[in-house]
């Protein structure tokens, strides 16, 4: 029976998502060969690489100046591309820290330039957005993460902060509309709301590519991306193809204003009963409170580890919390249905009644 997964990443896909790429595993499209035994430049795979970009395109709304490139190395190696390509060593990096992810982005960055962390909530858990700074306009650019996947709290505004912006939406992409228009620069681990793990997704203004003026390695240069569709070395094929699979999932629904309403519902539903259930107490602040993490913990300490045990026979998964935090976290990401956040609320009101 598959059980309700609230895991926070690699996470939930659709069911077609999982059916439809373990058949191609085994005869994609009926060709008689599997997905993952041919080329990455047969015509096979150039139509999913073409379909994946232009579904972005078409589901993001993104502008005819930007590029979409699909790199690998995860968010994690994007900490270090995004200076190594666009910050040029005299220049200043701007960074509202909200998470440990922005921690570590700040962290990176100095090896290739300066930074400033404009704002952060560290001194307080994290449990909210800051929303008092100053930008400054000669900076190259400020850094954002829109959504706090530990945490709990996310950015719901696509803001002119006066500077480019870039953003790591690795944990909300796709979740709601989004005006790229306001970004420079945008990435994503796929694990999240696109695809398995192995790709990440850079959305970049064009007129950024080869702005930082040192010497690159070729591996590590957005333009060369850019030029070669991708396909400058393999790209990791299996999971570009997930990303498709779901993309299309998400098309055929309905596209992102109606992910946003699923998305609001379900989150809705679950921090109303947090609220309601003197058992449990929600972490972030309640206008910051994101969509996609939903991060409480229980009223009195010992009853932590009783509802992990409580809920185990509801076939709930993956809702303890990160390991520096505790507490739970139940990640609703898009492919999460309403169903299981019901699941969940009857257990937390059963738990309340055995109590
Ligand atoms: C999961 C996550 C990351 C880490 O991604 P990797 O692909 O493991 O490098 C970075 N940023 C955010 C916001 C995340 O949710």
């Amino acid at each position: 029976m598959k059980k309700h997964n609230f895991g926070a990443g690699p996470s939930i896909l659709p069911q077609e998502v999982f059916e439809q790429s373990a058949q191609a595993c085994l005869d994609y499209n009926g060709i008689g060969l599997s997905l993952l035994e041919i080329s990455h430049r047969s015509k096979e795979f150039t139509a999913i690489l073409e379909e994946s970009i232009s579904l972005i395109k078409s589901l993001l709304n993104v502008p005819d100046d930007y590029s979409i490139l699909f790199l690998q190395g995860g968010a994690n190696m994007q900490f270090n591309m995004i200076p190594y390509n666009i910050l040029n060593e005299e220049e200043t990096a701007l960074f509202i820290e909200t998470d440990i992810w922005s921690t570590r982005a700040e962290e990176e960055t100095r090896l290739y330039g300066k930074t400033s962390i404009i704002a952060s909530s560290k001194a307080d858990q994290f449990k909210y957005i800051p929303k008092d700074f100053t930008v400054d306009k000669d900076a190259a650019y400020l850094h954002i993460t829109s959504n706090n996947t530990i945490y709990g709290t996310e950015f719901f505004e696509d803001r002119d902060y006066g500077v480019p912006l870039v953003c790591d939406m690795s944990s909300d992409i796709f979740s709601r509309p989004v005006d790229v228009s306001k970004y420079h620069l945008i990435y994503a681990g796929a694990q999240k709301n696109l695809g398995c793990s192995g790709i990440t997704l850079v959305i970049i203004k064009n007129e950024w590519l080869g702005r930082a003026k040192r010497a690159k390695s070729k591996m590590w240069d957005y333009s060369v991306y850019a030029k070669n569709n991708s396909l400058y070395n393999t790209p990791p094929v299996f999971t570009i193809y997930t990303c498709l699979l779901t993309l299309r999932w998400l098309n055929k629904l309905g596209g992102l204003q109606v992910m946003e309403q699923r998305n609001k519902a379900k989150a809705k539903l679950l921090y109303a009963e947090i609220d309601r259930n003197p058992l449990f107490t929600g972490h972030a602040a309640v206008e910051d409170r994101s969509r996609m993490n939903i991060n409480f913990v229980t009223t009195h300490a010992e009853d932590e580890d009783k509802f992990l045990e409580f809920v185990k026979p509801y076939q709930i998964h993956g809702i303890k919390g990160y390991r520096t935090v505790g507490g739970f976290r139940a990640s609703c990401y898009n492919a999460l249905p309403i169903e299981s956040v019901q699941v969940l609320v009857q257990a937390m009101q059963d738990f309340e009644k055995a109590r």
